[in-house]
């Protein structure tokens, strides 16, 4: 019996010839046997980048909670009750001064969230000032904000914003089950926004919200098919928070997560996808193997917007026995 990969017609090896991925032959992929499927994915990791290097990024919620959205995921929007409390914008420099930590403990890229559903033209000067602070200290600076116009998409552009994140969470036909106060549409308004404007796009998802397998390979599809693939690519898995509507939602199964992080890894090959929230609720075996799959880059730090993350000493104690290694800044 031959149990050499038939790559005449291999599915990996046909959508590297075409410019767009279509559901049928993402979802062949996505369903090959999982050691096919990580081979494939580690192979194209490692034509892509150094496999033993992780991105590290820092996330820090500067304006908490009271947002108008109702994103049935997050414990920060007003229509939900999670208990959280408001906070309003944080001053410029105390900003810069937590970047100045991030910094010094390893972070390269510096990532600045905002619960709003687009930012008020009063608080642009102080966003603006956070961007050209960051940046000023040498690090890769991220922003998200809600959505963008394009006037205000080429403000941080000139202000020397490196990445926007905006992530299209699921599928478009799943969206409007999760969220109702924007639509899918209005997700890809300001991604083609921040694209035009010049800025590094940042969009990934959340799996384990209650989604079918179809919609996790149409995230991905859509990401992929992108006028241009997102530089980074967070995969989020739920962490279910008590009081808003998914606080009950059955977690995804590990494997199923793995298979996603593969599948975004050979349909993106040159992104760098992201471990996102979620890693608290995952074993080190598992994201051992989230990272064969091509997963390149983790938030470090106790705390993600408002959601537990593995600290700094768990993560390079993983690295350790992994002999995992950052990875050093881009160059601009
Ligand atoms: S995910 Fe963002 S936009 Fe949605 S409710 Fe939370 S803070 Fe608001």
């Amino acid at each position: 019996m031959n149990l050499e990969p038939q790559w005449n017609d291999d599915p990996v090896a046909t959508s590297r010839s075409s410019t767009r991925w279509s559901r049928e032959t993402a979802q062949v992929v996505y369903d090959l046997p999982f050691n096919d499927l990580l081979f494939r994915a580690q192979t194209i990791h490692r034509e892509n980048f150094d496999p033993n290097r992780v991105q590290l990024s820092r996330l820090l919620s500067i304006k908490t909670g009271g947002c108008p959205e109702d994103c049935g995921y997050c414990s920060q929007s007003s229509h939900h009750q999670s208990g959280l409390k408001a906070s309003k914008l944080m001053e410029a420099e105390r900003v810069i001064a937590e970047a100045t930590k991030a910094r010094d403990a390893g972070a390269t890229r510096y990532c600045m969230g905002a619960a709003w559903r687009s930012p008020k033209e009063r608080d642009m000067d102080a966003v603006v000032a956070m961007v050209e602070g960051v940046r000023a200290l040498g690090m890769e600076t991220c922003m998200t904000l809600g959505m963008l116009d394009l006037d205000q998409a080429q403000r941080l552009k000139r202000a020397g914003l490196d990445y926007y994140n905006h992530n299209i969470d699921t599928s478009e036909r799943y969206y409007s089950e999760v969220i109702s106060t924007r639509t899918f549409a209005d997700r890809l308004d300001t991604l083609a926004n921040v694209r035009d404007a010049g800025i590094k796009v940042c969009c990934g998802g959340i799996v384990g919200m209650g989604e079918e397998k179809a919609d996790r390979i149409d995230m991905l599809v859509t990401l992929a098919n992108l006028p241009e693939p997102p530089d980074s690519v967070p995969i989020n898995m739920l962490i279910p928070i008590e009081g808003t509507p998914l606080g009950e939602a059955e977690p995804i199964e590990p494997i199923e997560f793995v298979r996603t992080i593969a599948l975004a890894r050979i349909m993106m090959p040159k992104s760098h996808v992201r471990l996102s929230a979620g890693r608290t609720a995952m074993s080190d075996e598992m994201q051992a193997l989230c990272f064969f799959a091509g997963a390149n880059s983790i938030f470090v730090g106790d705390t993600l917007l408002t959601a537990d993350n593995p600290g700094e000493d768990k993560d390079s104690a993983l690295f350790r026995r992994l002999g995992i290694k950052p990875m050093e800044r881009q160059r601009r």
